[in-house]
């Protein structure tokens, strides 16, 4: 990497940022397309978002990933959000077009691209999703454009689900929504041919599964949307029942794959990505 005055610097705004595989993921693309641009983990904490988007147009950066807790507050300080980004409240790409920064979501085409690689049947499948956060906000939309035939969401906070489901059309959309402690969850989830977990447990080693997994039968799909730890309590369960195991990996790489087209206007090279992210997996 040659840094000059004509690098291009992007990074990735969120707090705490911890161990971040985005850095690797974007060098690596850069790098193997020749591209004088660099890419840089930027810890902001609540409070500092408002100056740091204003550094970005002081500062000329080209182009920012937004994380947790940023993205539903960034959109403020922006000077237009685009498409599902506005639809779901969420940003996590900004786009700096010569001063004007535009927010964008990645995440919904990230977790599309990731099933449609993975080879699951979403259309007209019966879906259990679990968690109402911002992820399955983005999970969902996806779920719905692919024409997923139902849509179960459970939740421990039973408003937060009705939230979530309501801001993305609801009963009319096909959601149907539970609290985690209904007598019906068991029943449900058994019946549906994708579970996807989009809760936050399983990032702890000790954290509880974030459903029976007594429940899980071969044919089913399991995708935990947590990628560190590798492989979680959840799909260690979902191999011993048979079923296919699917980390959020994929949701992960082909969100920045989108963000650097909108970036660069060019698609990165998926393979330097994907192959940089599993190495910085092995080196974090
Ligand atoms: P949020 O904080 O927005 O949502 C967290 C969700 O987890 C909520 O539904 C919350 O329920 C639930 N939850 C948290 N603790 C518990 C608990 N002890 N028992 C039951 N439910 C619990 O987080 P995000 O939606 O941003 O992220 C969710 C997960 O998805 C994380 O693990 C994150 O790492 C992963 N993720 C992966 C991505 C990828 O690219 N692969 C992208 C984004 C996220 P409640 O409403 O009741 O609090």
């Amino acid at each position: 990497m040659n840094i000059d005055g004509r690098t291009e610097i992007y990074g990735i705004v969120g707090w705490p940022l911890g161990h971040t595989r985005s850095p690797a993921l974007h060098n690596a693309a850069f790098e193997r397309m020749g591209m004088n641009a660099v890419y840089v983990p930027m810890p902001v904490a609540p409070g500092g978002l408002r100056a740091a988007v204003e550094g970005v147009r002081a500062l000329g950066i080209k182009g920012l990933n937004v994380t947790v807790p940023h993205k539903v507050e960034v959109a403020k300080y922006l000077d237009r959000v685009e498409g599902v980004a506005a639809e779901l409240g969420a940003v996590n790409v900004i786009v700096n077009r010569d001063g004007e920064l535009v927010g964008h979501n990645t995440d919904v085409e990230g977790f599309g691209l990731s099933m449609e690689k993975s080879g699951a049947k979403v259309e007209g499948a019966e879906v259990a999703v679990l968690g109402a956060g911002g992820a399955a906000r983005s999970v969902i939309r996806a779920l719905i454009d692919a024409g997923a035939g139902g849509i179960q969401l459970f939740n421990r906070t039973l408003s937060k689900a009705e939230e979530t489901a309501d801001a993305l059309g609801g009963a009319d959309a096909g959601i149907d929504v539970r609290a985690f402690s209904d007598a019906k969850v068991d029943t449900i989830i058994s019946d549906c041919s994708i579970i996807i977990n989009a809760t936050s447990l399983g990032l702890k080693a000790d954290d509880e599964l974030p459903m029976n997994p007594a429940l899980i039968r071969r044919g089913q799909l399991v995708i935990d949307l947590i990628y560190e730890p590798w492989k979680t309590r959840l799909l260690e369960a979902a191999e011993t029942a048979g079923a296919t195991a699917t980390n959020g990996y994929g949701m992960l790489v082909f969100q920045a794959f989108e963000a650097f087209r909108l970036w660069t206007g060019s698609a990165p090279p998926l393979d330097a990505m994907w192959e940089a992210g599993l190495r910085e997996g092995l080196n974090g």
